[in-house]
Order: C-alpha cells, then sequence, then structure tokens
C-alpha cells in the first residue's frame, strides 16, 4: 500500500492508470462500516483508494473537531489488510488554502434535517467531497446510507454538476444489537450505549407497523417518538428518496431518518423502505 499526502503527488500517479478506480473517503477512526465500504469497493474495481481527512469545514464552532476520535496507525493497519491500494492521507494545508472557492449546498435539500442544526455543514461536505473526487478522478466512488443526507446530496451535486463518477450506496453495518457503527460511538458510555439502542428500536418498529400495511407517516413517527422516549429527539422524518416529505410510506421509495441525541453526542440512523 502506497501512502500519499500530497493531492499533486496521487493526481499525478493516478493519472495514466487504465485501470477502474473505487474511492472510499472517510474521516478516520474506521471501524467494520467503512470496511464494508473498502470492500464493496475491492470487488467492484480494479484499483482502490482511501482518503483519511478530518475535514474541519465540515464541523461547526463549537463542534467535536478537537476530539474527533484519531487513530491513524491503526486505520493505516485496516486499509492495508484490506488491500488498499493507496491511501491518501493528506493535512489540511494539503487540501486548503486562503480565500477559498467553496460549493454551497442546495437551499432546500442542504438545509433540513442535519442541515437545520448544522448550516454550514454540508457546504463543508460537498466543497471536500468536489475537492477529493477531482483528485482521485475515480470510477465509482462508495457513500454509506447511513449518512443518507450526505449521500443524496453528494449523488444531487454529481448530477447537477455534470460529474462523471457514479456514486455508489453501501448499506449501513451494525453491531449485533442493533446500533449502527459509527466513529462517534466512542463518545457514549455504557449507560448511554444502551439508551441509543432506542434508535435501532424505533426504525425496527417502524419497519413492523409498515409490514403490517400501516403506512401513515404520522402514526409511524409518533410511535417512533414513544419507543426514543426519554432522548432528545433531534428528527425523525419519512421521506422519499428524492428527500420530500410524504404522507404515507412508500414502498421501494422511502426513508425513515432520525437523528438523536445521548448526552451530547448526535447519533444518525436510517431505514430504507
Ligand atoms: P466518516 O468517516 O464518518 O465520514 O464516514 C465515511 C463513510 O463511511 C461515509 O460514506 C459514511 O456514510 C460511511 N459509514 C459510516 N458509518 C457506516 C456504517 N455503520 N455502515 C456503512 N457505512 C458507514
Amino acid at each position: 500500500m502506497t501512502i500519499l499526502s500530497s493531492p499533486h503527488e496521487l493526481k499525478n500517479y493516478l493519472k495514466d492508470k487504465r485501470q477502474t478506480i473505487g474511492f472510499v473517503p472517510t474521516m478516520g477512526a474506521l471501524h467494520e462500516g467503512h470496511i464494508s465500504l473498502i470492500k464493496k469497493a475491492k470487488s467492484e474495481n480494479e484499483f482502490v483508494v482511501v482518503s483519511i481527512f478530518l475535514n474541519p469545514t465540515q464541523f461547526l464552532k463549537g463542534e467535536d473537531l478537537d476530539k474527533y476520535p484519531k487513530k491513524d496507525e491503526a486505520d493505516k493497519k485496516i486499509c492495508e489488510l484490506s488491500g488498499v491500494d493507496i491511501l491518501f492521507f493528506p493535512q489540511v494545508q494539503d487540501m486548503y488554502g486562503t480565500d477559498e472557492v467553496s460549493i454551497q449546498a442546495p437551499h432546500v435539500r442542504g438545509y433540513v434535517l442535519e442541515g437545520t442544526s448544522r448550516p454550514s455543514h454540508f457546504n463543508g461536505v460537498l466543497t471536500v467531497v468536489m475537492k477529493l473526487l477531482n483528485i482521485v478522478n475515480p470510477t465509482n466512488a462508495y457513500f454509506g446510507k447511513k449518512d443518507a443526507q450526505q449521500l443524496n446530496l453528494i449523488s444531487l451535486m454529481v448530477k447537477q454538476l455534470f460529474m462523471s463518477v457514479n456514486i455508489i450506496p453501501v448499506d449501513t453495518v451494525r453491531q449485533s444489537d442493533g446500533l449502527a457503527l459509527s466513529s462517534r460511538n466512542v463518545y457514549l458510555n455504557e449507560t448511554q450505549r444502551k439508551e441509543a439502542l432506542k434508535i435501532p428500536s424505533s426504525l425496527h418498529g417502524a419497519g413492523i407497523m409498515v409490514s403490517k400495511n400501516i403506512l401513515e407517516s404520522e402514526l409511524i413517527i409518533k410511535q417512533m417518538r414513544e419507543i426514543l422516549e426519554p432522548l432528545e429527539v433531534v428528527y425523525v422524518e419519512i421521506l422519499s428518496r428524492e428527500f420530500e416529505i410524504i404522507k404515507q410510506v412508500e414502498i421501494g421509495n422511502s426513508i425513515i431518518l432520525v437523528e438523536v441525541k445521548v448526552g451530547t453526542t448526535r447519533l444518525l440512523d436510517n431505514i430504507w423502505l
């Protein structure tokens, strides 16, 4: 595995590659969720690039940038063992200058759900993803369905800016008790981790309602909020795959999304129905 930190060096390295390139962007502290993206990229491409970059522009003031978990050496080992060809590990100064051009998230889809409480978050996400895609120029780029709004906005950017990369969604990896894997789970103490299980329970409950043909969004959201009590719910929404609010679940075209705060930790999860 080759490790590079310079965007120009990486661009140069990849410029004459005739192979298909699969790309997995991450912020590090890798877990089985990230590994499943890497495995999928390995199985669908001849060459795999993973980036680890804790992108400061997607964190708002007062958020957890400084205490975000860092596991550089373990991450390198995971990438090596997973058969990654290039690990791109840039520093902030390699990726950003001053007086920067940036991508603006769309005014509706970028400012609902997570974008309500984190207003400039998706500008930072889209800008760094655009930079990374331009550096790597992959055939396919892999993103988790767990961050459904992020996945939706990246797919939209690629379509609206006529970019040629394929965005490939990857299913959420969970622990055996249902909790979705997240780098932020390390912030939870034992009690909080138990409380956090209300999140997959609420989504499971929603799935059962839908299987019984109870499809009204209002009823499903009400039951989910009851299951989530007493956690602080940031939102529970039922949207179409195009991210429009829908009054009824439409099988094959719906996502139920939830964000809660457990202590000070924000946890996201969703179910695609
Ligand atoms: P992050 O390092 O949190 O920026 O995540 C990097 C990528 O991994 C994103 O595309 C995430 O959606 C994806 N990801 C994070 N957690 C999971 C998970 N539990 N299952 C599948 N993909 C995930």
